[in-house]
């Protein structure tokens, strides 16, 4: 048990209004913050650094002690039941412990790691609670952070929580010390880089501590460190797309937020005779349809793949043997694509063959309706077989719909009712297609297929004059 230390203020005060002198008794703790001063005994219990953290303030000005630790706080709200009055003199100059490295409630106090730039500063975390709820803070100081780059779990009473931030992440993992609920809130201040998880308490105890910590617990490290990450996933639904290739419906875990960002793929794992068969997918849109652009399904409960069935595969005819409400493991995503790179874009242009169309399914939709700068948008789609092209119908659909998307289709083994254009990839059809319309427009190139084709693309583009920065190539 913590012993209270009262002790007074060596100053004067002011009430808000009044100037008069407030006397505070010893069993209270008074601690000072910009200038206002609290009465901060009530909110011991609930200080997530326990009762000692907060002493450290207590009986002095305490406001760079928090601005190392809770510079993103917001205390004048949370302590404003505690507020007794505002300073009148500036107070004595308190002599300061060295706080530096010294970990707080899980906190790094850190401010760098040897490994990242300089720039780069260690996220921290903090918690608090009320009597039914448990808020977990974490402070990135990143401004890029968005729903995206928080990825968290529970799976049988351990939390984990990510943030994925560049090449980095910043990984909180616990064994929780009291049970919650199915109902785990995360929310993201994009400005401060601020993020919110909050826990549903399942009995309202005051909980002493957050939890045990687990494997690389509040670490900040490369992202590939840590190895990937899976839950379990229910398939709830399996739609034909075409002959071989179908679209699955996996549903995520109800504690697990995860979305994946445009550009990038999870691994699906799946126990075959006892041996782990892992492969790579592209989640793409429930559909391409502007109609449905309301989702059936919010994005970041449920995940979409079209995968292509190959019977002679070793991982793809097991996962079509999977009936609704069978489960596959799905790994957090990986992949190198930014959203950035579509920014102040003036022309698009899509090369995909096979299911290498997947990646483009999410940038084509997110640079159609997010990409104001953007004037054309051309997907040139590389095909075995009419009956092979995924999607036709909607892609054509879109063709009609907005003037500034074109498709062109292109069969290497077309039957002779085919009247479009035949052959894969080659200069004489990348020189016609691929093309400025102005000799200084910003441009990006993305391409996708089997690895001959994708390398192939990539040297006729270099032939082509188009900038290495110019051509995004998806690859494992
Ligand atoms: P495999 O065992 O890999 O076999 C595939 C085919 O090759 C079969 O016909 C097989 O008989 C033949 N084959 C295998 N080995 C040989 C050999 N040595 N010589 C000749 N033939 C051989 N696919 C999708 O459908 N959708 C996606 O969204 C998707 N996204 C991807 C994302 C990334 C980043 C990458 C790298 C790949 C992606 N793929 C996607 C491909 C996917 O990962 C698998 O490679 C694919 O599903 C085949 O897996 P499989 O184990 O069933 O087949
Ligand atoms: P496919 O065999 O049906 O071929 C589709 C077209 O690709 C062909 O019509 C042809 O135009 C072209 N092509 C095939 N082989 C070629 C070669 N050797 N040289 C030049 N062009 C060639 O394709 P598929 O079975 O749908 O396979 C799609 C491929 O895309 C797979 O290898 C898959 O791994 C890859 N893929 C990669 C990603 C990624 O993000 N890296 C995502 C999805 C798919």
């Amino acid at each position: 048990m913590h012993k209270r230390r009262g002790c007074g203020l060596p100053f004067p005060l002011v009430c808000d209004s009044d100037v008069m002198q407030l006397s505070i008794s010893v069993e209270e703790e008074p601690m000072i913050c910009q200038g206002l001063v609290y009465n901060v005994s009530p909110y011991m219990e609930y200080h997530p650094g326990g009762e000692d953290e907060l002493m450290r303030a207590a009986g002095s000005d305490g406001t760079d002690l928090f601005d190392q630790v809770h510079r993103w706080v917001n205390y004048e709200s949370m302590l404003k039941e505690c507020l007794v009055g505002r300073m009148a003199v500036k107070p004595v100059a308190v002599a300061k412990e060295n706080h530096e490295k010294k970990p707080l409630n899980g906190i790094l106090l850190k401010s760098k790691l040897p490994d990242l730039p300089a720039k780069e500063i260690s996220p921290s975390y903090d918690w608090f609670q009320t009597e039914s709820l448990v808020t977990i803070v974490i402070y990135t100081k990143q401004k890029d952070v968005d729903s995206e780059s928080v990825i968290v779990d529970y799976q049988d009473g351990c939390f984990r929580a990510e943030i994925v931030i560049n090449d980095y992440s910043y990984l909180l993992h616990t064994e929780l010390s009291h049970e919650i609920q199915e109902d785990i809130t995360a929310r993201v201040a994009e400005k401060t880089g601020k993020v919110e998880i909050i826990l549903k308490k399942k009995d309202n105890v005051s909980w002493k501590y957050l939890g045990h910590p687990l494997e690389n617990h509040n670490s900040f490290t490369a992202h590939r460190e840590k190895g990937l990450y899976y839950r379990k996933c229910k398939l709830v639904s399996k739609v034909d797309v075409t002959h071989d290739t179908k679209l699955y419906c996996l549903m995520l875990p109800p504690d697990t937020h995860l979305q994946v960002p445009i550009g990038q793929h999870v691994y699906l794992k799946l126990t075959v005779a006892g041996a782990e068969i892992v492969k790579p997918y592209t989640p793409v849109l429930e559909s391409l349809h502007s109609d449905l652009q309301e989702p059936l399904h919010p994005h970041n409960k449920y995940i979409y793949v079209i995968i292509k069935i190959y019977h002679t595969g070793l991982f793809t005819p097991h996962f079509d043997c999977l009936q609704i409400g069978d489960y596959v493991s799905v790994s957090s995503p990986e992949g190198n694509f930014k959203k950035s790179q579509l920014q102040d874009l003036e022309e698009l242009f899509l090369l995909a063959a096979g299911t290498g169309f997947t990646p483009m399914v999410k940038i084509l939709n997110y640079a159609l309706t997010n990409t104001t700068s953007l004037r054309k948008v051309k997907l040139m789609f590389f095909n075995k077989t009419e009956e092979d092209i995924l999607w036709k119908n909607q892609l054509e659909h879109l063709a009609d719909k907005d003037r500034r998307f074109e498709v062109e289709f292109i069969l290497s083994e077309p039957t002779c009712e085919w009247t479009g254009k035949q052959g894969r990839i080659s200069l004489p059809l990348l020189s016609k297609f691929v093309k400025r319309s102005l000799e200084n427009s910003r441009v990006l190139i993305c391409i996708c297929g089997p690895a001959p084709f994708t390398e192939q693309g990539i040297r006729l583009l270099k032939d082509l004059n188009f900038s290495q920065e110019e051509v995004h190539s998806f690859t494992a």
